[in-house]
């Protein structure tokens, strides 16, 4: 069980500067992306494709700058339009997998810059019309902008990322170990356990969340809250917000829609559990594992 953050990158450079500067695109790492999958090597060792041919990126003109690596600028490029046969010709041997069934064949950084790479083609490829006057937009900023073409409109088209809180909730008897509430999936081995979440809404602070949220799924009332992590969710344009909340009693009812099972557990049981191979906590990639995974160690 590891416990890293997956898809940030505090040492990124995103050259937000180079945004507004022609950039001689023959000097370009481009990252190739196929209808919201990435290119695998395959071979003795599979590898994921950071680079494209030229002669495919002169067949598009969906490409977005992500930023400096090595000194090189690195961008993402969306192949969806080229035909497979065309694709095929210049990519041999190769297949097609999502960012999260790669993650075995690249490092946090590179995962990183995949997820991001994902969540800007998508942002570019789901606003090319104005939500204000419906008219086509353009691409500005090399692909961190959008305006609107309509002259009695051109309003300027952001990225915009949906806020979600995901949260642990605990509970402490007195002279008891702490205990949290973990969301149950049934699957063959056992069960992968997993944290609470939901999407904020307008008019409310993440705290205002947290508390709806909690009473919603789990009929639970939520104090003490405190924030613990974020992670960028390019699944497609959500940013999870990761927090830990305190109630004061054990009782909970599931919202049956959303919900199928849930339970209290202790660190030790937790230990216990994914020793034997009975659970699993999370998706290693996912801000839930993370978040339960830093409870367990202090609560050990
Ligand atoms: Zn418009």
């Amino acid at each position: 069980m590891h416990n890293v953050q997956f898809y940030s990158n505090k040492q990124f450079n995103r050259a937000a500067e180079l945004r507004e500067v022609v950039t001689d695109v023959t000097n370009i790492s481009f990252v190739p992306m196929y209808k919201g999958d990435f290119f695998v090597l395959q071979g003795e060792t599979a590898s994921v494709l950071m680079q494209t041919p030229m002669e495919l990126v002169s067949k598009t003109d969906k490409y977005y700058f992500l930023g400096i690596v090595d000194n090189q600028e690195v961008w993402c490029i969306d192949l969806s339009e080229i035909a497979q046969e065309t694709i095929a010709k210049y990519l041999p041997n190769v297949v097609l997998l999502s960012v999260r069934d790669c993650l075995h064949l690249i490092n946090e950084q590179e995962a990183s810059l995949l997820a991001y790479a994902k969540g800007l083609i998508n942002w570019n490829n789901t606003h090319q019309f104005c939500n204000n006057c419906g008219a086509s937009t353009v691409m500005e900023e090399k692909g961190h902008r959008r305006k609107c073409t309509n002259s009695s409109c051109g309003i300027p088209h952001f990225p915009r990322i949906n806020p979600a809180v995901i949260v642990l909730i605990e509970y402490q008897g007195t002279n008891q170990s702490p205990l949290c509430l973990l969301n149950m999936h049934q699957k063959d081995y056992g069960y992968m356990c997993s944290l609470f979440s939901g999407f904020s809404e307008i008019g409310e602070s993440l705290e205002d969340t947290v508390v709806r949220e909690m009473k919603e799924e789990v009929n639970v009332d939520v104090s003490h809250i405190n924030y613990v992590a974020s992670q960028p969710w390019v699944f497609p344009a959500s940013m999870m917000l990761g927090f830990t909340a305190k109630t004061n009693s054990k009782k909970f009812k599931i919202d049956d829609k959303e919900i199928k099972k849930a339970q209290w557990f202790s660190a030790a049981e937790i230990t216990e559990l994914v020793q034997a191979k009975k659970l699993v906590v999370s998706r290693e990639d996912s801000i839930s594992h993370y978040i339960i995974m830093q409870w367990v160690k202090q609560n050990s």
